[in-house]
């Protein structure tokens, strides 16, 4: 199993801080921004502290095709956006100089246009991006807003758009809000493999969802605490055709208190151990609480 959580990239640390942080919670591998998602400031890249982390990554058997970076999420492919094209290029040679191969990326959204126009956008703007050693992987959401990419259609058609190959990130509260049905996963994955194919499956976003199915909302949920629930995630995890996709849990950070509202506990080294069992624990929010305070 290839599994394990967002973890932070701080200026101080960069990956061997990430590294770090993913062994700490169990995991053998990761997903990290660059930078703060919600800007575009970033660092250099410094050379020292990559190499660092690369030997800290083969004394623990994490293999850095398995590690996923996420691009910015306000960077809105759908419109027509030079400055989204040139920071795409600029994150893909940070990835590059990392060492690494995956890119997860929103698709976009739609704002004031048609569907359509936006998902045209989406590819002109990829296309002028162009192919490199990193592969883009599209994630599937919620459909929240005017998201794009919220069905297997519509990454569909961006991938046939795209002059080079793209892969997919499959994230399981996204397609929960966007309607598709959790508990019948078998037909779900049916569904992706005969619209988009499953070779292009490279990533699943493990999350359980605050809300019910076709809800639109995209509000992650621990593990088991949500709509999706512990055994229908187990299913995924474990599925069969899922062996060798890295998995990363993206489920939200955990209060001091009930009175409290600041999210500053991590749940995954919890999260990860009972998946790893494959046990339910109801008591993950008192044992995160205990362990970190
Ligand atoms: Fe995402
Ligand atoms: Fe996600
Ligand atoms: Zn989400």
């Amino acid at each position: 199993m290839i599994i394990g959580s967002h973890v932070s990239f701080k200026k101080d640390m960069q990956l061997l801080g990430s590294v770090k942080e993913a062994l700490s919670y169990g995991s053998n591998t990761f997903m990290f921004y660059t930078g703060a998602p919600q800007n575009t400031v970033r660092e250099k890249i410094d050379s020292e502290l990559t190499k660092e982390a690369y030997c800290l990554m083969k004394e623990n058997n994490i293999d850095p095709n398995d590690i996923i970076v996420h691009a910015p999420y306000i960077i809105n492919m759908a419109s027509q956006n030079d400055f989204a094209v040139t920071f795409l290029k600029e994150e893909i040679k940070r990835v590059e100089q990392l060492g690494l191969n995956k890119l997860v990326l929103h698709p976009g959204n739609s704002v004031k246009l048609t569907g359509n126009e936006g998902i045209q956008n989406i590819i002109n703007n990829l296309n002028q991006v162009g192919k490199s050693k990193v592969m883009i992987l599209l994630e599937t959401m919620s459909g929240k807003g005017t998201e794009l990419g919220k069905s297997f259609e519509e990454i569909k058609q961006i991938i046939d758009g795209v002059s080079y190959e793209l892969g997919v990130c499959l994230d399981t509260c996204h397609i929960n809000d966007a309607g598709y049905d959790i508990s019948n996963f078998d037909q779900v994955l049916n569904d992706f493999d005969q619209i988009i194919g499953l070779k292009h499956l490279r990533c699943i976003h493990i999350n359980d969802s605050k809300n019910i199915i076709n809800s639109h909302k995209d509000r992650h949920e621990n593990i088991g605490f949500g709509n999706l629930g512990f055994d229908n995630l187990i299913k995924i995890i474990y599925h069969d055709k899922l062996k060798n996709i890295p998995k990363i849990l993206e489920t939200p950070y955990v209060t001091k208190d009930d009175d409290s509202k600041d999210r500053i506990y991590p749940p995954y080294k919890f999260e990860i151990a009972m998946i790893k069992n494959k046990k339910f624990n109801p008591h993950l929010v008192a044992d995160i609480r205990n362990y970190y305070k």
